[in-house]
């Protein structure tokens, strides 16, 4: 076993019972919670236990379990019918040119507010038996270019099964690039081996798409971790999810794209939470969404300025959100309002009159 997977296996909490003895039995209603554990799993690796300073938190939020999960107001299972989209097993298909392939049914810490949390957790529901059908489905769509790897976290994979599905695909000539999504380098930066690093520019170009939420998710370990995969190639991206009482805050968002930049990474989407059963105290407002984006866009790079989306609900895919920057348009000119509001007229072109 390597390092990773020991501290995964022996030093990760994942039981409602050794939660309350860290944290104290008063906090945590072991009976209580007993029927969320039905729908999802606990774990908390010591990355991300390290990240929790006080009871309630915003990384004590993400991952402890609360008994508001039980409360389902208009929440749904599968919020974004990725299952109404799936042609195969394992594999989402919804955009023209590239497809979701989940290839891990387990993460290293469980985030609450998980939209696959009717999947994620149960080996049954992502079986690693069936990547068979998977790669033949992206064989025979020539029309897919790029794959997405998801789950799940597939650095949860060993070296030797992720390799193996680099190779697979690879093997295919349409397929342009390997997206990886993942949490492990806030989860688990140990993931991030030399080994792994070595390994991974056989296959390039393979991108990696992080999940920070918070400025203090950005721990030493965890840049060292992503410093790591820059040296090695992987360009860098980070999803992020507006969280109520985690980052539904301007100030809060700005430090987290700062310090993402800082570690290389170009921050990629900030995503509306779905409303997922069992998730919904994590939902902010649209508006709060938009209120980020008017405080980041002009007052700082625009480097540090994701899109702003929502998956639409029922498998719309995703839909970016931007605030508004167009007071009025007509074919003479276009009233504009700048990032602090003050307002500029732009000529549109002078078209010459058709002649007849
Ligand atoms: C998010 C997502 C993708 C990737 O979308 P991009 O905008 O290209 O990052 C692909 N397929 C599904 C089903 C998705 O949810």
């Amino acid at each position: 076993m390597s390092e990773w997977q020991s501290i995964l296996k022996e030093r990760s909490v994942a039981t409602l019972e050794a939660l309350a003895a860290r944290f104290g039995s008063d906090v945590i209603d072991v009976e209580a919670l007993r029927p969320a554990f039905e729908s999802f799993q606990m774990r908390i690796t010591p990355a991300a236990l390290e990240q929790i300073k006080a009871v309630g938190d915003p990384f004590w939020t993400q991952y402890v379990p609360t008994v508001r999960e039980l409360e389902v107001v208009d929440g749904v299972v599968d919020s974004l019918a990725e299952d109404g989209d799936s042609p195969e097993p394992n594999i989402t298909h919804r955009y023209p040119d590239r497809a979701l392939f989940l290839v891990s049914p387990v993460c290293a810490s469980y985030c609450r507010f998980c939209t696959r949390r009717r999947k994620v957790g149960d080996p049954e529901k992502i079986p690693l038996n069936q990547y068979d059908s998977a790669f033949a489905y992206l064989r025979a769509h020539t029309e897919i270019r790029d794959v997405i790897l998801s789950g799940g976290d597939p650095m949860l994979l060993s070296d030797r099964r992720l390799e193996y599905l680099f190779q697979k695909l690879r093997e295919i000539p349409h397929i342009e690039i390997i997206r990886i999504g993942s949490r492990i380098t806030s989860h688990l930066p140990e993931r991030i081996t030399p080994e792994f690093c070595e390994m991974v520019q056989r296959y390039h170009p393979v991108y990696m798409n992080t999940h920070f939420d918070h400025p203090d998710e950005l721990t030493p370990a965890a840049v060292a971790a992503l410093d790591r995969l820059a040296r090695a190639g992987v360009p860098l991206g980070c999803q992020t999810v507006l969280l109520k009482g985690v980052n539904d805050d301007p100030a809060v968002m700005k430090e987290l794209m700062h310090r993402l930049l800082k570690a290389r990474v170009r921050p990629y989407y900030i995503y509306m939470c779905d409303p997922v059963a069992g998730g919904e105290h994590f939902r902010t407002t649209v508006e709060k969404g938009l209120e980020i984006m008017r405080a980041l866009r002009g007052w700082t790079s625009g480097l540090a300025v994701p899109y702003f989306v929502i998956d639409a609900p029922g498998g719309g895919g995703k839909v970016p959100l931007i605030p508004n920057y167009v007071e009025s348009m007509t074919d003479d000119e276009v009233v504009l309002r700048n990032y602090e509001g003050k307002r500029f007229v732009y000529k549109q072109p002078v078209v010459p009159v058709a002649a007849g």
